[in-house]
């Protein structure tokens, strides 16, 4: 039985009209399970014409009142984290623990997000002149969009719908067309919460439907996670198009091995954040730069190890550490990538090209793959494969490896495994790129420091989450008061000074 899914809008499920529609897939199964709707502009138009009219009684709706709701749904994404990890499971294909840590990742936000009053409450000066006091109030932008990625079909959207709404924005989400059905149930979620109708909307599609939220009129502000290229192209549109905007791109990140390192440790943390999500995740180690050939030897020697001792299924099932890619063009992308590594003379250590799961030979399944003597030059070095690809790259020196990562193009995480303090300080200062991890692999901040990446990892002034989405999904208002009592208004024709 399969399903069809509808759009939400004016918080209700509303049917699409739209003659066209993508298949859902159970990447486990190889599958098609259902199928989304691909709004066309007239949809995007409804949601934000709902999204519009619910705008002014939430911006003045007490930020404490907004803030509880968000508590109600806190609490209720807790209730109901089961459910929730379930469904990003089949649809995305990760295993249901680590779908679990990343719902968790995302209610941390919207944990911090209860707290926002705090930082909205804005600042007061006294007396900045005779009789005049000045201030300055954080006020929402309107309707707000988001456009998320497949790869966390609940962290992303985490990350950006409940920052909005607190400020007092109204939102319209258009969640990625391959695994939509998490951010339904997390829209129900805020919903029972008690949240206004209109207030969140979702909108299903693709490019017709983003470039429908990119240019419409009635919508103040975009953010955005995917890809590089529709990152950059997102925000020159927004821009193009009056708005703000902030779009997170891709990634290529490296970790670095000290020769003092411990390299059993350290491989087996690379391991798992090479090829954890099925290495479908933006802050995955996908190079290993070891620092000299004995550590190169040894890290490749326990990666491999534990590269084929992977257990591969279905991400429902127990004892599962990888489940399948998402869908079979991102599998069939990701394998023509390990075949060009070949041919541009890597040497794949670990070749998991072949694997099929003996009870589902249809799913998106592929082993872990370990590609040593990788050189700069390679294109399985330069771009991001987003797949269980992990390149191991041999320099003889620390500064060989922090130029590699500061030339790269990318620049959203990296890490360094060293016990020097010394090395671990001065890498932290001088590597260009907007996350790093000191001995720890995937440095993805806490819910009350910001997100963001560098360079072609991001095309946006501030970072996602964190006291940065306040200042997005707010604008800044300055007041400066007199009261007439006691001091006579003068025509004045200079500049006023605080004279
Ligand atoms: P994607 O760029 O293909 O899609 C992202 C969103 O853009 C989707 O909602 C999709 O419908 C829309 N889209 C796709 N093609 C479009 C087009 N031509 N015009 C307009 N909109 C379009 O990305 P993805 O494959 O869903 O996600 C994986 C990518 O996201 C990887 O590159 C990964 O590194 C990146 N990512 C980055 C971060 C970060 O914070 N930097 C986090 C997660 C994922």
């Amino acid at each position: 039985m399969t399903y069809t899914l509808s759009h939400h809008i004016d918080g209700q499920l509303q049917a699409s009209n739209s003659p066209r529609k993508s298949e859902l897939y159970n990447p486990a199964t190889g599958e098609i399970i259902g199928h989304v709707p691909l709004a066309d502009l007239s949809e995007v138009d409804k949601a934000v014409a709902a999204a519009k009219k619910a705008f002014p009684a939430w911006a003045d709706t007490p930020p404490v009142k907004r803030a509880r709701t968000l508590f109600k749904f806190k609490t209720l994404i807790e209730q109901n984290l089961e459910e929730l990890a379930m469904i990003v499971t089949r649809e995305h294909g990760k295993t249901i623990e680590d779908a679990k840590g990343s719902i968790i990742r995302g209610l941390e936000v919207v944990e911090f997000m209860c707290g926002a009053p705090n930082l909205l409450k804005g600042s007061f000066s006294d007396e900045v002149g005779p009789g005049i006091d000045c201030y300055s109030l954080r006020q929402p932008l309107g309707v707000c969009a988001g456009i998320t990625p497949f790869n966390f079909p609940a962290m992303i959207p985490l990350w950006m719908f409940p920052a909005a709404i607190v400020c007092g924005n109204t939102f319209v989400l258009k969640p990625s067309e391959r695994d939509p059905s998490c951010s339904m149930r997390l829209v129900e979620l805020a919903y029972e919460a008690g949240l206004p109708q209109g207030v969140i909307n979702v909108v299903h599609g693709d490019k017709v439907a983003v470039d429908a939220i990119l240019t419409h009129p009635d919508i103040a502000a975009v953010s955005f996670v995917g890809s590089t290229p529709i990152a950059e192209y997102v925000q020159q549109t927004a821009i193009a198009h009056g708005k703000r905007v902030q779009a997170f791109g891709g990634a290529k990140n490296h970790a670095i091995i000290m020769p003092d390192a411990d390299v059993e440790q350290t491989a087996d943390a690379i391991a798992g954040a090479a090829f954890g999500s099925c290495g479908q995740r933006c802050m995955a180690v996908s190079v290993a730069v070891a620092i000299g050939d004995e550590v190169a030897d040894k890290l490749v020697a326990r990666i491999a190890e534990q590269a084929k001792r992977l257990r591969i299924g279905p991400g429902n099932q127990p004892n599962i550490d990888m489940g399948p890619l998402v869908t079979p063009q991102h599998y069939a992308k990701v394998k023509s990538y390990l075949d060009l590594g070949v041919e541009e003379g890597a040497k794949l250590v670990v070749d998991g090209r072949d694997f099929k799961h003996t009870d589902y030979p249809n799913g998106f399944y592929l082993g872990a793959n370990v590609f040593d003597h990788v050189t700069p030059s390679m294109r399985i070095y330069k771009e991001e494969i987003f797949g269980p690809v992990l390149c191991i790259v041999r320099v003889s020196s620390e500064s060989e490896a922090l130029n590699l990562i500061n030339t790269h193009q990318y620049g959203n995480g990296t890490a360094i495994f060293t016990r020097d303090g010394d090395s671990a300080r001065e890498f932290a200062r001088r590597v260009q790129a907007g996350m790093v991890g000191i001995n720890v692999a995937i440095p993805v901040p806490v819910a009350f420091h910001s997100f963001g990446g560098w360079k072609r990892s991001i095309f946006s002034d501030l970072g996602m989450y964190g006291s940065e989405s306040v200042q997005f999904n707010t604008k800044l208002k300055t007041i400066t008061a007199r009261w007439p009592t006691g001091i006579r208004h003068q025509s004045a024709y200079v500049m006023p000074t605080h004279e």
